[in-house]
């Protein structure tokens, strides 16, 4: 099955349940801006420090497209697997526990 591993256009891509409305959404936005992380391959790294996440928020906070990226990122349950960085949030290396602490602290939008 096929993840994203970057918040690119895609077509035929399996997205669970819970994240399909924020993906679509997404996956709409994407066709108005370009992210800020466009071509970065630091977003996709399995292999980012805490301080690497840091310093590539940074560049999410600036994106036009940081709110549908980070509705999509909270929405994915900790069993999906999808990697990479996505609005500050590292998705594929997250324990159950990080994201239960994600659900518990999610503001409602
Ligand atoms: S918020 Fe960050 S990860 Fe999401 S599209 Fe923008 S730059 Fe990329």
């Amino acid at each position: 099955m096929t993840k994203a591993r970057g918040p690119v256009l895609h077509s035929g891509i399996d997205v669970p349940e819970p994240s399909r409305e924020p993906w679509a959404a997404l996956q709409q936005a994407l066709l108005a801006d370009d992210p800020a992380c466009q071509g970065d391959v630091r977003f996709t790294s399995d292999d980012l420090t805490a301080a690497d996440v840091a310093e590539l928020g940074v560049v999410c906070v600036s994106c036009p497209l940081y709110r549908e990226c980070r509705a999509f990122a909270d929405s994915v349950p900790y069993w999906a697997s999808w990697a990479g960085l996505w609005a500050g949030l590292r998705l594929g290396k997250n324990t159950r526990a990080d994201y239960r602490r994600r659900d518990r602290e999610a503001v409602p939008a």
